[in-house]
């Protein structure tokens, strides 16, 4: 299994998981589809699978748009070294994502797990926010560690930078790196057991 189709097989573990839920998330329902969504550079990869006019994405560079400052395996080590977290410059308000097109996701079958993983249970235009079971919230966190390990050669980034300069300009982005430590609290440690038994498998056991 090359390292694209083990990414879609982490998708699949995702998918299958969260298929357990109820959300509000409906066709159409775009609140959540901003310019702030980030990547790896092998999401990038598989999202590139899809024919992109990248020449007509560049007239919006100059637009503001999340650029982090660490990645979810860094946050992840800052907190087992007891860090404090930088903090991050985003607004929801900056803007609508370029693959946004009349309310729908022209990118949808290869969509990174950014998108993915924004999933609520009330409707983020009445709320103003999206409201999670925090086990979900865990297992997002999870499933990001398992992506950037995948690709701890590559790097992260916006997801419009990533997609015109892909890991040329990486001044933009930040070094992924493996994981040491998964950010998994006690109290969701048996409930999401049998997730990390599916992704150790797809990794052969093969992490640390
Ligand atoms: S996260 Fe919110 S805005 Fe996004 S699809 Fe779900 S309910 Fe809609
Ligand atoms: S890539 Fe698609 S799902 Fe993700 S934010 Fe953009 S439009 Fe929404």
């Amino acid at each position: 299994m090359n390292r694209v189709d083990k990414l879609n097989a982490i998708f699949k573990i995702y998918e299958d998981e969260i298929g357990k839920y109820n959300f509000y998330c409906n066709e159409g329902c775009s609140t959540c589809c901003t310019g702030n969504v980030i990547l790896t550079s092998l999401e990038c990869e598989n999202l590139l699978k899809i024919d992109i006019d990248i020449d007509s994405l560049k007239k919006n560079l100059g637009s503001e748009r999340f650029h982090p400052k660490l990645t979810t395996n860094m946050i992840a080590d800052h907190m087992k070294n007891g860090l404090d977290l930088p903090e991050e410059n985003i607004d929801s308000s900056w803007g609508k994502c370029v693959f946004l097109e009349k309310d729908l996701c022209s990118v949808y079958e290869k969509r990174p797990f950014g998108c993915r993983c924004m999933v609520s249970s009330v409707n983020c235009k009445d709320s103003d926010y999206a409201e999670t079971d925090p086990y979900i919230l865990t297992l997002n966190n999870v499933i990001l560690q398992y992506i950037e390990h995948l690709d701890h050669e590559g790097f992260t980034g916006n997801i419009l930078d990533m997609v015109i300069f892909k890991s040329d300009l990486t001044e933009r982005f930040i070094k992924n790196r493996k994981m040491s430590i998964l950010m998994v609290p006690f109290e969701h440690r048996e409930k999401i057991g049998p997730v990390l038994s599916s992704l150790s498998k797809l990794f052969k056991g093969n992490l640390f």
